[in-house]
C-alpha cells in the first residue's frame, strides 16, 4: 500500500466524517478524449487532510492512478471529485462477517473502527505480501484473517471460503465485503444463497476486475447489478 495525503486550501468545505466514504480522482484525458477518473476510499480524515492509500499493482503495466501514486510529490496538486457516502457496517447485529481485499482494506480499517466495542465477528483480507498486514483498530471480538495471494484476482474463492469457516452464532448476522469481481459475486453467493442474511444486513461490492480498466469494470458491474433480483 501506498499513502498519499491530500491537504491544502483546495480542500475547503469538504464535508467532515467522510473516512470510509470515497472520492473520484481525476487523472488528466484518455486516448478517447474523455476524462480518466478512478475511485479511491477516504481512508483517514481530518479538518483539512484526507489520506488515501493505494494497493500498487501492475508494475510496468500499472494503471494510472497507481502511477501518479508513485510519482506524486508534495505539492502536486489533483482535481477530486465527490465525497461518495461511507457505507458503513450495520448496528446491532449479533455478528459480523466481513471481507476484502487491498483495495478494501483502507474502507475495512475505517468501518472496524466505528464498531461498537462489544461487537464479534470474522474479518477475512486478502493482501499481496506478509509486508502487508497492517495493524488495524477493531473490537476485541473481531479476529481479523490475513490471506496472503501474491497475484490479486486469481483466486476468487479465498475470501468466501474463510468466512465459511466462521463460527456463526445465532442472532442477527451482518456482512460487508468489497473485493475484485469474481470474488464479490461469490461472497455475495454465500451471504445471499447460503446464509440467507437479509437485504439490510448486506453490503457487497465489486471493486474492480482483473483484466478490465475502471472504465469497462463499471460496464460490467452496472449489467451485473441490473441482472440482480431485486
Ligand atoms: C468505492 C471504491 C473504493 C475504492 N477504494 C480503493 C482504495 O482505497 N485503494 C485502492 O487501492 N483501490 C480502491 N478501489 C479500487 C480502484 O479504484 C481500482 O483498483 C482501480 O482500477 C485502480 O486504478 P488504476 O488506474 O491503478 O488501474 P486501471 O487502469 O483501472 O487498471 C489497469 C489494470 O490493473 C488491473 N487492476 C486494477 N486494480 C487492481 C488491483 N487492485 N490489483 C491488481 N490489478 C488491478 C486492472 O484489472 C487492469 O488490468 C476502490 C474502488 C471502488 C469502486
Amino acid at each position: 500500500m501506498h499513502r498519499v495525503t491530500l491537504g491544502g486550501p483546495g480542500l475547503a468545505g469538504f464535508p467532515a466524517g467522510q473516512a470510509g466514504g470515497y472520492v473520484k480522482l481525476f487523472l488528466g484525458e484518455g486516448a478517447n478524449g474523455k476524462p480518466t477518473v478512478r475511485t479511491y476510499t477516504i481512508r483517514n480524515q481530518r479538518p483539512d487532510q484526507v489520506d488515501i492509500d493505494f494497493a500498487l499493482h501492475g508494475g510496468d503495466a500499472a494503471g494510472p492512478a497507481t502511477r501518479w501514486a508513485l510519482q506524486a510529490r508534495a505539492g502536486d496538486s489533483i482535481e477530486v471529485g465527490g465525497p461518495g457516502a461511507p457505507k458503513p457496517l450495520p448496528t446491532d447485529h449479533d455478528f459480523y462477517l466481513v471481507a476484502g481485499d487491498m483495495t478494501a482494506l483502507p474502507a475495512i480499517g475505517a468501518n472496524l473502527a466505528k464498531l461498537d466495542s462489544s461487537a464479534s465477528g470474522l474479518v477475512a483480507i486478502e493482501v499481496q505480501d506478509e509486508a502487508d498486514t497492517i495493524s488495524l483498530v477493531a473490537p476485541e471480538g473481531v479476529e481479523v484473517r490475513w490471506l496472503v495471494n501474491p497475484s490479486p484476482g486469481a483466486r476468487p474463492d479465498l475470501l468466501a471460503d474463510t468466512l465459511r469457516q466462521a463460527s456463526i452464532p445465532a442472532g442477527r448476522i451482518a456482512a460487508w465485503a468489497a473485493a475484485e469481481f469474481e470474488a464479490m459475486k461469490r461472497l455475495r453467493a454465500l451471504f445471499r444463497d447460503e446464509l440467507k442474511l437479509p437485504k439490510d444486513s448486506v453490503y457487497v461490492s465489486s471493486y474492480w476486475k482483473a483484466g478490465l480498466v475502471e472504465d469497462d469494470h463499471k460496464v460490467i458491474k452496472r449489467k451485473d447489478a441490473e441482472s440482480q433480483p431485486a
